[in-house]
This record gives structure tokens, sequence and C-alpha cells, in this order.
């Protein structure tokens, strides 16, 4: 089964991320731990930790996807933003564990000019800090859209960084919008087999679904609504059309404004999907 959905907001408690999901029929989403803006996570009381639990059991919508917060930089030369990524990071994939969350989806982050080998080292030894021990929860490492400096817009950098973390709790994380910014057009067959080649479907845990709004290679990171940016209804037609790539799990992160728009783009995603 094909499993979809936003990524949600957790006002008033992470539990209510399920409410809200449900409500407009998601059957996977994603969420942020505490406020994205701050470098310290914010853990949720034990009663709200049981009203989440509880929802994992009765309602039907998994996998649950965390995205990182904002700020931590995991590439940053800085020792400071470096070792406070690194504790960050640790702290959500440890309240994810208690959590039953089975996946963080991790930014690479900026090598503010130090070099794109120089990135990839310090992100592969970060994680390996951050991934001590196995405790069920992955990180998928997210595509970036090629913007100066960033880590990871590139197959073989995600493949080489993948290589060389030692844990087996890694995946990817996909993002349409990133692929098609950094110049990879996904309407193409031999762009998906480069793909499947370099980084192995099985490895892909999640597809972050949004259209973009500049042009193919652009190296922007500007997200927009399904069929309405530079990718297109046609394009993703094309894309879902790919062999593989219509078994994934599939969150949007798209700039919808209202409730309306969102169970419209969903029932657009589902029409171009099946
Ligand atoms: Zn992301
Ligand atoms: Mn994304
Ligand atoms: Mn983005």
């Amino acid at each position: 089964m094909v499993r979809f959905g936003y990524h949600v907001s957790i006002a008033g408690g992470i539990s209510k991320s399920f409410d809200y999901a449900s409500e407009i029929g998601c059957t996977s989403m994603q969420i942020f731990l505490s406020s994205p803006r701050t470098w310290a996570l914010e853990r949720s009381s034990p009663e709200e930790k049981r009203r989440f639990l509880d929802k994992t059991t009765t309602c039907d919508i998994k996998p649950i996807f965390v995205h990182m917060p904002y700020l931590p930089n995991m590439a940053s030369p800085k020792e400071e933003v470096y070792e406070k990524s690194i504790k960050i990071m640790s702290d959500i994939i440890e309240e994810c564990a208690t959590l039953s969350i089975p996946y963080v989806v991790a930014h690479l982050g900026s090598e503010l000019g130090t070099g794109k080998e120089n990135g990839i080292k310090r992100v592969v030894s970060a994680i390996n800090k951050i991934k001590k021990k196995n405790n069920g929860v992955s990180i998928l490492l997210e595509n970036q859209a090629g913007q100066k400096n960033s880590v990871g817009s590139y197959l073989d950098d995600l493949k080489e960084i993948f290589d060389n973390v030692n844990t087996d709790e890694k995946g990817f994380c996909i993002d349409t919008c990133h692929l098609f910014a950094a110049g990879y057009d996904i309407t193409k067959k031999e762009v998906i087999e480069e793909i499947r080649d370099k980084i192995g479907f099985d490895n892909i845990k999640v597809i972050h679904l949004n259209d973009a709004i500049y042009e193919l290679g652009s190296k922007r990171d500007r997200h927009e609504c399904i069929g309405k940016g530079s990718i297109g209804v046609e394009g993703f037609k094309k894309f879902f059309s790919f062999k593989g790539v219509n078994k994934m799990n599939f969150i949007l992160e798209t700039p919808r404004e209202d409730k309306t728009e969102e169970l419209e783009e969903l029932s657009l995603v589902k029409k171009l999907i099946s």
C-alpha cells in the first residue's frame, strides 16, 4: 500500500498531529518534535507521550517521520555549532525511540566554504557520534537543492556519506523539489535509474513530494504545490509511471494555504499515483 501525508503541525501537543492528519485523510505524516527554530529540544510530558503512543496503535498513520529542526548544521566547521548539532540530534533520536517513531529526516548542512570533502567528513563523523547504538530509530539523509556550500545535494555525495557511517539504522529521504533544483530531471527514465543504481530504492524510506517554483537546475530550495510548479502535473505523472516509484512513502511539504487546498492536493496526488 502506498502511504502519503503532509508535514503536519504539533500545535497543542505532538498527539494532536494525529487528529489533523486523520481528518484530511493522511496515511503517513511528518512532524517536528518541538519548535524547529530553537536549539533545545522541548520534550513532551509523560501524559502527552502516552496520548501519542496510544494513537500510534489506534490510528492507521504510519510510518511517522520526524524532521530535524532548522538550526543544527552537522557539516559546520565551527566547533560550537557542530557540538550543539550533535547534541540536539542525539536528543531527538532518543526521544523518537520513546515514541516508537522509526525515522528522523536529517538535512546535511553547509560546509560554509571549507569544501565538499570536508563537509562530507564532518557529517559522517557527526552521524557516527549521534548513532552509537541501535535503538530502532533510523537517520534519513535528505538530498539538498544544490545551494552554495550545501552538503548532500548530489547522489554520489549522499552515497559516500551513507557508506561511511557505522550504523545499519540509516536510509535516505529524497525530495523531488531538491532533486529538480539540483539538476536531476525526475521526468526522465535515466535519472530515475541513476537514483536506483546509485543509492538503491530499498534505502529510500520516504520521498518528500514537492513541486519546485524555479526551473530545473536553479539550485534554489523553493517548494511549490504539486502540479503548480516547474515539475507540473505532467512531470509528476511521468515520475510516478517509473517502476518502483509508485510503491514508496510520500510526505508533502508544500506551501498550501488551507484545508481545502490540502484536500484538493491530496486527491490530485492519489489520482497521479494510481
Ligand atoms: Zn527537509
Ligand atoms: Mn524536504
Ligand atoms: Mn526544501
